[in-house]
């Protein structure tokens, strides 16, 4: 189910930061915690495509609560259209679903979710399912959810401290994840890096709108003020330098890294007003027979990415400037 956990050393060193959801502060998205030393870190993918919410949780007490699994198929509650009204994890995956899938189209979630007591149990699981012992301690010790084919594992105890609207925007980017994986028939394949956070953003963001969490606008707003803020004191690489997890991972540990998950929201929001989302899902369905990842984004959006790249230069160079 997990092929992919010894890649989890890409992760080794990288650093834990405030997370945005979108260029949201996390005050902003965090009404209330229980712990108050908690603080929340962007998601971070592993090479085998794994994506990896991190968070340091630390002096918060560990949960007594046991492992367990909630598969989404299992679930007979209704879905809700605001998240005001979500405070279980089964009304909030159904929740999401629905928008993912009557309101995106996105195929249905067939995913999992599964609740590790605390860091030790998660880590024990990354073993367990094949991370080398080093990579399993080293991420589990600051990873909040892992997203894969089919699962996403959750520290527990960490997830705990979250408010729901917090929990409802990690799960929706991650479970954007699964949905991924089911594009490309369980492969990770070769799709650009920025592509699949930036797809995962603009999921999120969707749900959040639909849930009454924030304004899809405003959260466009925020990102691209983000990117612009950041440009304004370095420069941010191009988004053909971030198509695979190691540049991803290098952008991540570098001093621009705030900007990254905005500035690949932008892009893939520009990309979809540009395309459609339906060749956004074609790109990604490529994969389960091709890693020929220029001649996959040619086929989906119809344009060279020369071209897609130009265009969005021009984009970046009006919000920008
Ligand atoms: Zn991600």
């Amino acid at each position: 189910m997990v092929s992919g956990f010894p890649g989890l050393s890409n992760v080794e060193g990288s650093r834990t930061r405030a997370y945005v959801v979108s260029g949201f502060s996390r005050t902003q998205l965090i009404a209330a915690t229980r712990c108050s030393r908690i603080s929340i870190v962007r998601p971070v993918e592993t090479l085998a495509g794994w994506s990896l919410a991190a968070l340091v949780a630390a002096g918060c007490a560990a949960s007594s609560a046991q492992p367990r699994t909630i598969a989404i198929d299992d679930i007979r509650v209704a879905p809700s259209r605001q998240a005001i009204f979500i405070g279980d994890y089964d009304r909030a995956l159904v929740s999401i679903a629905a928008v993912t899938e009557r309101d995106l189209g996105l195929p249905a979630l067939k995913a999992s979710l599964h609740f590790f007591p605390n860091r030790d149990a998660l880590r024990a699981a990354l073993e367990a399912q094949g991370a080398y012992p080093v990579v399993a301690r080293d991420a589990a010790a600051v990873m909040m959810a892992i997203g894969g084919p089919g699962s996403v594992f959750i520290n527990d105890a960490a997830f705990a401290d979250l408010n729901w609207n917090s929990r409802i925007a990690v799960l929706a980017h991650e479970l954007t994840h699964t949905i991924q994986y089911e594009f490309a028939g369980g492969r990770r394949g070769t799709s650009d890096q920025w592509l699949r956070e930036g797809f995962a953003e603009w999921v999120q963001a969707r749900v959040l709108d639909a849930l009454g969490v924030m304004r899809r606008d405003d959260i466009r707003t925020r990102s691209i003020r983000w990117v612009r803020d950041t440009h304004a004191r370095r420069s941010l690489p191009p988004l053909s330098g971030l198509t695979t997890f190691p540049e991803w991972v290098a952008f991540h540990n570098g001093r621009a890294r705030d900007s990254l998950y905005p500035y690949a929201f932008v892009a893939t929001d520009f990309l979809i007003e540009r395309h459609g989302l339906d060749a956004m899902t074609t790109y990604f369905r490529l994969f389960a027979e091709s890693d020929d990842r220029l001649a996959n984004f040619a086929t989906a959006f119809g344009e060279e990415w020369t071209a897609f790249d130009a265009a969005l230069g021009a984009y970046f160079t009006r919000l920008v400037f």
